[in-house]
């Protein structure tokens, strides 16, 4: 095979000069990747969820040596679905129930098209600012869909910043933590600094205590039990504080869990942040997973109290929708971490920066370089909208469902033309009612009208319950005009 080969990846030009980078190339092969993903995700379920191989199973498929000279870019595809799937264990899987979730979108993927595609290094404002700014928006309008309070965002007194990972937001606001403390007892009292989470916090808090210099001594894992739902008890937090402080230890993090990883146990937000503030404790809530569910009013209540904390992440990529690598981290003081984390080289000095307006992203994580994330979540919020990642908000559980009656109702949206909510709901009945599929009864208590949904008869099975729910939704189709996809 010659270097000229014209089906290389690499491209040559006509006189041979090796050209990475050519857009009609480009144009064929993504166009042929595109493809090969979207057979991909139509066949997942024909593989094995887990992986099948051994441990080495590659090293013995693929030659010892680099190619010398350009594989044709049909082979190296030919290779993906001949060695690499086989490795693969297919998170995206319908019948992958392990770990959580790792949720995408198309709207995600031609986000990360576009943000690979510009290949923008935002560091700094200057270097690309509709990184910078696409991104201060982004995290409004998700604090905005948490119903965080203004003090969380660039149009109130804080902000948020897209990490990587969980474990770098949490290493960023315990530096920030510890910083602050040492500032005022000293650098050579870093021995005397103490942090606290439950024994269900995430193992990567010991790992980011490490990092940040803690001793592995001074962390406290406190004991949870299951007559609390493995929650950490605030009253069993004041007592190690307050025993950690008469030891003449100095306080300085709690991470909360909104949701733990091994059974999503929530930490009472409100309660232990008052207690930690009463020590003068930086509070983190680490929502990795389950706080991307507070954007839908009937989960919101996990994060009450959340004003009093000092900082806040989840990420998008476990349940937004969002591809990996997406964590958002909202902090009520920005310069806590600037402080900490600002660098001032003189290569990267710009009149932007100098003025001191504009935001320097370089100064809120651990790295420098950074992508142009942003573009994703924006994809991914303003093609579906709030409306639809809030899954259906048009229906009301009334009353807490607590055997197997569901009372339910229709919300009307607000430019529907329906008129009230109890004619609305009674259309809907009559609508489901009258096409013979079902039957389901209503009832009024203290004045609301509701839908009864009684599931249980003995013949019931779990397919009848589904079909029962579609005919609901399609009814309220119907009566209602669709919520539009754009907010
Ligand atoms: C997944 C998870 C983490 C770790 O997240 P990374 O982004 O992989 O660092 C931390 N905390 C909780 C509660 C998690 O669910």
């Amino acid at each position: 095979m010659s270097i000229l080969d014209s089906n290389s990846v690499g491209s040559p030009s006509s006189d041979g000069e090796f050209k990475p980078l050519n857009s009609e190339e480009f144009r064929k092969q993504a166009h042929q990747m595109v493809d090969f993903i979207a057979d991909y995700y139509h066949n997942i379920e024909n593989y094995p969820v887990l992986s099948q191989v051994e441990p080495g199973y590659l090293r013995s498929r693929l030659s010892e040596t680099p190619p010398y000279l350009p594989d044709s870019f049909d082979d190296i595809v030919r290779d993906v679905e001949k060695d690499i799937i086989p490795g693969m264990t297919h998170w995206l899987s319908p019948n992958f129930f392990a770990f959580f979730p790792a949720t995408v979108s198309s709207a995600a993927f031609v986000g990360e098209m576009l943000c690979t595609a510009f290949n923008s290094v935002g560091f700094n404002w200057l270097a690309c600012p509709a990184a910078t700014e696409l991104e201060m928006v982004v995290m409004d309008w998700l604090a905005n869909m948490l119903k965080l309070p203004k003090s969380f965002m660039f149009s109130g007194t804080g902000g948020g910043v897209i990490q990587g990972t969980s474990s770098e937001a949490i290493l960023c606001t315990l530096i920030a933590a510890r910083d602050r403390a040492l500032e005022i007892i000293g650098v050579q009292n870093i021995a005397k600094l103490v942090v606290y989470a439950s024994d269900q916090a995430h193992s990567t808090y010991k790992k980011a205590c490490k990092l940040a210099g803690v001793l592995p001594c001074n962390v406290r894992l406190l004991p949870t039990t299951q007559a609390s739902n493995f929650s950490l008890s605030p009253a069993l937090l004041r007592t190690v504080i307050e025993a950690d402080v008469g030891a003449g230890l100095v306080p300085i993090h709690l991470c909360a869990t909104l949701g733990t990883t091994s059974t999503t146990a929530v930490d009472p937000i409100g309660p232990l942040a008052n207690v930690a503030n009463d020590y003068g404790v930086w509070v983190h809530v680490d929502a990795a997973y389950a706080g991307s569910a507070c954007i839908c009013p009937e989960f919101r209540h996990h994060l009450d109290g959340i004003e009093r904390v000092n900082s806040l992440s989840l990420s998008p990529h476990k349940w937004l929708l969002s591809y990996l690598d997406c964590c958002c981290l909202w902090v009520k003081q920005p310069s806590q971490i600037i402080r900490s984390l600002s660098t001032n080289p003189e290569y990267l000095n710009n009149k932007a920066s100098e003025s001191g307006s504009v935001v320097e992203f370089k100064d809120w994580q651990i790295g420098t370089g950074r992508k142009f994330k942003a573009l994703r979540l924006w994809l991914v919020i303003r093609s579906y909208g709030v409306a639809n990642l809030q899954s259906d908000p048009r229906f009301e559980i009334v009353t807490p469902r607590l055997f197997s009656l569901v009372c339910f109702r229709l919300n009307p949206c607000p430019r529907s033309a329906t008129g009230t909510e109890e004619g609305l709901n009674r259309m809907l009945l009559d609508r489901v009612n009258s096409t013979g599929r079902v039957y389901m009864t209503h009832t009024i208590v203290d004045g609301v009208y509701m839908l009864r949904c009684a599931v249980g008869s003995t013949l019931t099975e779990e397919l009848h319950v589904v079909a029962a729910w579609k005919l609901i939704k399609e009814g309220a189709d119907a009566l209602t005009e669709r919520v539009e996809s754009r907010v």
